[in-house]
C-alpha cells in the first residue's frame, strides 16, 4: 500500500521519470529492482506468477565477478552471514578435478581462483535478495504475464496478464526465466517490425528460429545431503564430482550430469523437471566401479530433482522498442560453471546503471537498451559457449579421445590436457569485472 501511495505521489510531483515493470521474482528480477533503488526517479513493480517467492533447486555459487557486483549493490555483509566460504580476494584453491569412474580415482588438476565460489543454498540467497528490496518496490504475486503490446513508435507498455488484468509501465524488463512469455512475445514483435520496414529475411531469420530453447542432452540430478549423515561411516573429507557445501557447511549440494552428446539439441520427452526415486539415479551408470567416496555420497542421496538442461542459444537480440530480457530469459546456459544466476545478476546491475543514469530519459530510452543490447548479448552468449564447453570436458568429450581404452600414460596427458582447458573457459569469473564494460556502456548514452 505504502508502494502504491509512493508511486502514485511521485508521479502527481512529476519527478518520476521512468516506471519499470519487471516480470518474474527470481534472482534476476530481484536483483534489479535492488539495483534500481538508488534511483528515486523510477519506480519499479514486479509481476510474479508463483503465489510466494519460491527458488527452484538446491545450493547456488556465486564467483567473484557476480559476487562484486552484490557488493556493490551493498549486499555483501548480509550475503556473507549465510556463505559456507570466506570472501577473500587472495588466489585459492576453488576446484580439484577428480577422475572417479574406476576405483583408484585420481585427482588430475586443480584449479585457482582469485577469490572462491562463494557458495549459498538457495533459498537463503533469494531472502537476501528480497530483504534488500526497497520498500517502494511492490511485488505483484500469482501474477503470470501473458503477453505485453506497445505501439511501434513509442509510448508505454500495455501487460495482460494471465487473470485477465491489465498494467502499464514505461519500460518492461523480461525477467521470467527459460520459459519467458516475455521473449516469446518480443520474438513477434521484431518480426512484426522487420515486417513493417521491409526486411523481411530478418523476419524470417527470427521466426524460423523462433524456438531458442534447446536440450543440451544433459540430465542434472541435484540433491542436498546433511553432513552429518556423510560421516556416519566415511571419514574421508575430499569432496568431489561437482559437491560443494551449503548452509554454512551443514549441507552437502551435490550434482551429478548425465550427459549424452548425441541427444543435443533434440527434443526432451517430458517435464524439464521433476523429482524423481533415487534407483533412477542408478541405472545410468555402473557406479560399483568408481572410487569409493562417490559410492558413498550416492549412498546417501534421498529423492534426488532431475533437471533436463535447456538453454537459450543465441537470441537475435534482447531488446524490442521498451521491452527488455535479462537472465535465464535472454540467455539460460548450462549450470557448468556456476554461473547462470551470476549472469542474471550482472544483467540486472548494468541495465539499473542505464537506465538511472541522468541521461536516460523517456527519449532516449531507445539508445540506452540499444547499449545494453551491444554489451551484454555478446558477453553473455560468449559466457553460455563456454559453459556449454566445459560441460563436454567434464564429461571427458575432447577431440574424440577414446578415455576407456587409451593407455595410462596418454589418458593422463590428455586429462593434464583437459585441465588447462577448463580453467581457460572459466577464468573469466576472477580476471574480469563488470565494472570495466560498463564503464565503456555508460560512455556511449547521449544525452536528449
Ligand atoms: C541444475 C542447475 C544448477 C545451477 N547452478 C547454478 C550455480 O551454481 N550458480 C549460478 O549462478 N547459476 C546456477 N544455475 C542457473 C540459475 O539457476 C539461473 O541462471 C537463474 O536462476 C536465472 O535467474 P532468472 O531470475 O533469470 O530466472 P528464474 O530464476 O527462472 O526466475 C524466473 C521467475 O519468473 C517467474 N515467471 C515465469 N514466467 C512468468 C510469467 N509469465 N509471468 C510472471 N512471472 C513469471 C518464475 O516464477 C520465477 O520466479 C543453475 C541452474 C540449474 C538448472
Amino acid at each position: 500500500m505504502l508502494s502504491a501511495f509512493w508511486n502514485f505521489t511521485c508521479a502527481l510531483m512529476g519527478v518520476v521519470k521512468l516506471r519499470v515493470a519487471i516480470c518474474g521474482g527470481g534472482i534476476g528480477g530481484l536483483a534489479h529492482a535492488c539495483a534500481l533503488a538508488k534511483y528515486s526517479d523510477i519506480t519499479v513493480n514486479i509481476y510474479e506468477s508463483a503465489a510466494k517467492l519460491s527458488p527452484f533447486g538446491a545450493g547456488i555459487g556465486m564467483w567473484p565477478r557476480a559476487w562484486n557486483v552484490l557488493c556493490a549493490l551493498g549486499m555483501g555483509e548480509d550475503m556473507a552471514k549465510i556463505t559456507s566460504v570466506s570472501p577473500t580476494n587472495s588466489t585459492v584453491h576453488s576446484f580439484s578435478f577428480r577422475k572417479s569412474d574406476q576405483s583408484n580415482g585420481f585427482t588430475f588438476g586443480n584449479m585457482f581462483s582469485r577469490g572462491p565460489l562463494l557458495t549459498f543454498h538457495r533459498a537463503q540467497f533469494q531472502e537476501v535478495l528480497a530483504q534488500h528490496l526497497p520498500p517502494s518496490c511492490r511485488i505483484h504475486h500469482s501474477k503470470r504475464l501473458k503477453s505485453y503490446s506497445q505501439g511501434r513508435y513509442g509510448g508505454p507498455i500495455r501487460l495482460s496478464f494471465e487473470d485477465g488484468s491489465q498494467a502499464t509501465c514505461d519500460v518492461l524488463v523480461g525477467a521470467d526465466g527459460i520459459k519467458s512469455a516475455v521473449r516469446s512475445c518480443l520474438l513477434r514483435e521484431q518480426a512484426e517490425f522487420a515486417r513493417y520496414s521491409g526486411q523481411p529475411s530478418d523476419k524470417q531469420k527470427i521466426l524460423v528460429c523462433k524456438d531458442y530453447v534447446s536440450w543440451a542432452g544433459s540430465i542434472a540430478y541435484r540433491a542436498l545431503i546433511p553432513v552429518e549423515r556423510l560421516k556416519e561411516d566415511c571419514d574421508q573429507g575430499l569432496l568431489h564430482m561437482i559437491v560443494y557445501p551449503v548452509s554454512k557447511g551443514q549441507v552437502v549440494n551435490l550434482a551429478l550430469f548425465h550427459f549424452q552428446p548425441e541427444l543435443q539439441g533434440m527434443p526432451y520427452p517430458g517435464p524439464w523437471s521433476k523429482e524423481v526415486d533415487e534407483s533412477e539415479l542408478f541405472n545410468i551408470a555402473r557406479f560399483e566401479r568408481w572410487e569409493p567416496t562417490v559410492k558413498h555420497w550416492l549412498k546417501h542421496i534421498r529423492k534426488p530433482t532431475k533437471w533436463a538442461i535447456h538453454t537459450v542459444v543465441d537470441l537475435p537480440t534482447y531488446i524490442s522498442g521498451r521491452a527488455v530480457l535479462i537472465g535465464d530469459a535472454a540467455h539460460s546456459c548450462s549450470p557448468h560453471q556456476g554461473t547462470g544466476a551470476g549472469q542474471a545478476i550482472e544483467d540486472a546491475y548494468f541495465l539499473a546503471e542505464l537506465l538511472g543514469d541522468p541521461r536516460t530519459t523517456l527519449n532516449t530510452l531507445p539508445q540506452a537498451l540499444k547499449v545494453y543490447d551491444k554489451f551484454r548479448r555478446p558477453w553473455t552468449q560468449e559466457a553460455s559457449a563456454k559453459a556449454m564447453a566445459n560441460g563436454r570436458y567434464f564429461t571427458l568429450h575432447h577431440d574424440g579421445f577414446d578415455f576407456s581404452h587409451a593407455d595410462a600414460a596418454a589418458v593422463v596427458q590428455k586429462l593434464h590436457e583437459l585441465t588447462d582447458l577448463m580453467i581457460d573457459e572459466w577464468k573469466w569469473c576472477w580476471t574480469t569485472t563488470v565494472e570495466e564494460s560498463l564503464k565503456a556502456a555508460l560512455s556511449q548514452l547521449q544525452d536528449a
